[in-house]
């Protein structure tokens, strides 16, 4: 008993010292931000009042001017590093990635995949600029203090558990010995073993999921550790409010998901006429972050129904479609007090949520034999009831729900990312995409310098997508 009490004090001791430690830590660490912000912002004045004086003068011929302002820059960028270097202060970029394929058609969004030679040039680029890969477990401990982080620290990461991630970018990485990330959502894992090849199938190569054996692999090899992002990955209703119908010539992931949830992994295979033309299609967002709406099953299946006695495809050919569609909504509104279906309580959605990221937790770690313990929020929605349910219920150390730079003192449940992928200006271009990730990172890491070009070349990507959408 008093053995055990003696114990108890010296350890109440050892945490109390802990903690100054880490308040003394905490308080240097914001002395040093304070140092490299107003340093780097001082900077950044003298640049623009040297820019704007530099306006006055037209006798300077253009070449000189270049030339001065290539100077500039360059003595900036020395200046913001050496500042960089002196705080001392370690940032650690987590890059997320999606795809690493020739040809990606699964889910048509610009900037998701990244082709073989261009994740290859990534990798080439980190290992000539001096990173190093970490994994999330390591930069959990940067963030606590308890093992910083040295040199320049890298993180790479992937989203949704493609099965290109294994075919293409697995040998990539073990070509240059780089440690990554696999968030994989729970419910799109192919149950299989083997161990799949483009040989066997070349319809691999345009999109498929992961299955148990590929994952295995990975892990097996050290370099590859895989993590939850979530179990349904779902856009579900949010309102009672319709926005469209299900008709020939949509593609709809969401609605594919949920009329066949036990296909997760092969939804794409499904023919659209599978899903059910005239499926009310309601105003969606990310299943995890409030209450849902429920539609009645009675009124999609009424819909549908109405579609198929109207001639299926050919339904959608007759003028007045929607309205006819919109009849049929308004007919059962009136029939059932105006609703069409009723949202969920407050508890529902807790129990539906903490079933998602305890059970994608406990599936994961089953089928990987390791202790899953980062969240990657689908579709990076969430909130502090979100974020309090990942840490406080189902037990994640840390989830995507970072909003800094991943240097020590940062909240340690919260990791941020930056997006990697292709096209950041909008189109394919190799050459400036490798510079703007070069910007990306340097920014991250706390070059200011780099704020201007990479806010200018996100509006250039911004501008282009609107006047050139590409073709999905
Ligand atoms: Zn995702």
């Amino acid at each position: 008993m008093r053995r055990r009490m003696v114990d108890a004090v010296q350890s109440e001791g050892e945490v109390s010292q802990a903690e100054a430690r880490r308040a003394r830590n905490r308080k240097r660490i914001r002395q040093l931000k304070w140092l490299q912000y107003s340093g780097i912002g001082t900077v950044w004045a003298l640049f623009v009042a040297a820019a704007l004086v530099g306006v006055g003068v037209d006798d300077i011929p253009w070449w000189v001017a270049l030339l001065l302002i290539v100077g500039a820059t360059v003595l900036l960028d020395r200046v913001t590093r050496s500042l960089m270097v002196q705080t001392g202060v370690i940032k650690v970029p987590v890059l997320m990635y999606h795809s690493v394929a020739p040809e990606f058609e699964l889910i048509p969004a610009p900037g998701l995949s990244v082709r073989p030679e261009v994740f290859a040039a990534h990798l080439r680029l980190f290992e000539e600029d001096g990173y190093t890969t970490h994994t999330l477990s390591e930069v959990r401990a940067h963030l606590t203090g308890e093992a910083p982080l040295q040199g320049k620290p890298l993180v790479i990461t992937f989203d949704d558990g493609y099965l290109d991630n294994y075919l293409y970018a697995f040998p990539i990485l073990k070509k240059y010995g780089a440690k990554a990330t696999i968030f994989v959502a729970a419910d799109f894992v192919e149950d299989i073993q083997a161990v799949r090849d483009l040989d066997q199938d070349a319809s691999l190569a345009t999109g498929a999921y992961l299955g148990w054996g590929e994952i295995r692999e990975m892990v097996e090899s050290g370099l590859i550790e895989i993590e939850s992002h979530a179990a349904s990955h779902d856009m579900l209703p949010r309102a009672d409010r319709i926005v469209d119908y299900f008709r020939p010539g949509l593609r709809n992931p969401w609605l594919t998901w949920r009329a066949f949830p036990h296909e997760k992994p092969r939804w794409f295979l499904r023919r659209p006429e599978d899903v059910g033309f005239g499926r009310p299609i309601y105003e969606c967002g990310s299943a995890l972050e409030g209450p849902c709406f429920r539609p009645d099953p009675e009124i999609e299946q009424r819909l549908m129904e109405h579609v198929a006695a109207g001639g299926g495809r050919s339904f959608f050919r007759t003028i007045g479609w929607r309205d006819e569609l919109d009849r049929v909504v308004m007919e059962y509104r009136a029939e059932h007090g105006g609703k069409t279906g009723r949202f969920e309580t407050q508890e529902e959605w807790r129990d539906r949520v903490r079933e998602e990221l305890v059970g994608s937790r406990v599936r994961l770690s089953r089928g990987i034999g390791r202790e899953v313990r980062f969240l990657a929020w689908p579709h990076d929605c969430f909130n502090e009831r979100l974020q309090a349910i990942a840490v406080d219920e189902a037990g994640y150390a840390a989830t995507t729900s970072g909003l800094h730079q991943n240097e020590p003192g940062d909240d340690a449940h919260g990791i941020s990312r930056i997006p990697a992928g292709e096209g950041l200006l909008g189109r394919r271009w190799q050459r400036g995409d490798l510079w703007l990730l070069r910007a990306h990172l340097a920014l991250f890491r706390g070059n200011y310098l780099y704020y201007l070009p990479a806010f200018l070349a996100s509006r250039v990507r911004a501008l282009v997508l609107r006047l050139a959408p590409p073709r999905s």
